[in-house]
């Protein structure tokens, strides 16, 4: 059966340059942005465009922690490429590794522009169905000056200019043609890859651009953005709670860790009862459902399922939302096993399966003091709450 994968553009994100004219330590598509960096932001705008299939993303070879940390919970993102010395070497890199999956058309987008909208890459994505490329435009409204040394040296005309921005949409094999020419032809430092098609004649269309999708390169673009993000920023918080019962064995899952006993948990998949507790804690804060709604205990695929890949799938449908996780507080009840020596790798489980720091994650453990089920051994309970913040109502 096709991918259906496939049949929708790939975009290919240029994360590769080491610019600092953003004034950060780290290169500017890895800058903390309201909480996350830059290309965290990128990503998940990409993945919200229902046009968009694979995403590509073409890095700095020294950079693999900071992607792998601005990537969680993404879907559909092929294994980062290494870049080259200049935009272009690194954009036809990432062709190169894109051809595999046979896309008809690819988009190119900066790493830099977190503000790319869905609208924005349907007119893209429709402006190259007839074998152009397309590129958006936007009119110079500035007046423009030649300078030399901090002197006016001479006007320029603004008439049929534009200013150009990402994404850039091309038949796919027409652009990685175009690229592999351009290097033949001895060019290497061509500034976007409408050029690299013009070089080929390759027709690019303009499509109208939009003025909020800026890219952000010095100060005062991440303090403008930071205001933009933070804007109608609203926090959440859901609980959850979850029960399993004892069973014949000789170790339980709690919290992503496997610690000795003398039962088991019962249950259809691992059972473990504070991973699902922090699952229900953070769909509540969603308004998403619950973990039997998405994961249902009568479907076998779940049958043995380790539970983090049901925490891991409700940080993603935060992502995938624009939120960030806050913090996620657990209660583990039962009479044993003892749960402060592995408290810390509890809390470095939870945050490494839900992307974030383990100072944001908390477990505690008490017993029910003997009464109830927890207290004569039948079973143990689990609470959460998860606090999360989102991107306002509209
Ligand atoms: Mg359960």
């Amino acid at each position: 059966m096709p991918d259906p994968q496939l049949r929708r553009p790939a975009v290919l994100v240029v994360a590769a340059g080491r610019g600092s004219r953003a004034g950060q330590a780290a290169p500017k598509q890895y800058a903390r942005l309201a909480g996350q960096p830059v290309l965290a932001w990128t990503l998940q705008a990409l993945r919200r465009c229902e046009a968009v299939g694979d995403i590509l993303v073409v890095i700095h070879p020294a950079d693999r922690d900071l992607y792998a940390a601005a990537s969680i919970g993404v879907d559909g993102l092929l294994p980062p490429v290494p870049g080259g010395a200049t935009r272009q070497e690194s954009v036809r890199l990432g062709l190169e590794a894109l051809q595999a999956r046979h896309p008809d058309v690819v988009l190119v987008h900066d790493a830099a522009r977190p503000f790319v909208t869905p609208a924005l890459v349907a007119r893209i994505v429709a402006a190259c169905a007839e074998g152009s490329g397309a590129v958006p435009g936007l009119a110079v409204v500035d007046t423009l000056k030649k300078a030399a040394d901090g002197w006016v040296a001479g006007g320029v005309a603004r008439d049929g200019l534009v200013a150009v921005q990402t994404p850039q949409g091309f038949p796919f094999a027409d652009l990685l043609a175009a690229h592999r020419a351009a290097v033949s032809a001895g060019h290497s430092d061509l500034g976007d890859d409408a050029a690299v098609a013009a070089l080929a004649g390759l027709p690019v269309r303009l499509v109208e651009g939009e003025a909020g999708n800026v890219k952000l390169t010095v100060p005062a673009d991440f303090a403008a953005a930071e205001r933009m993000l933070q804007q109608g920023r609203e926090t959440r918080t859901g609980h959850g709670y979850d029960v399993h019962a004892f069973a014949p064995g000789d170790a339980v899952m709690l919290c992503g860790v496997r610690l000795p006993h003398n039962a088991a948990l019962a249950g259809h998949s691992d059972a473990d009862v504070g991973l699902h507790a922090l699952t229900d804690a953070l769909l509540g804060a969603l308004g998403d459902g619950d973990i039997g709604e998405h994961f249902p205990p009568s479907d076998p695929q779940w049958k043995g399922a380790a539970s983090e890949r049901f925490l891991a799938d409700a940080a993603r449908r935060v992502a995938a939302r624009s939120g960030r996780i806050l913090h996620l507080d657990v209660t583990l009840v039962c009479e044993a096993p003892k749960i402060a020596p592995h408290r810390q790798a509890m809390r470095e489980a939870v945050a490494r399966i839900a992307g974030i720091a383990a100072e944001r994650v908390s477990v505690k453990a008490t017993t029910s003091e003997g009464l109830g089920f927890a207290g004569r051994r039948e079973g143990m309970a689990a609470l959460a709450t998860a606090t999360i913040e989102l991107p306002g109502a509209p």
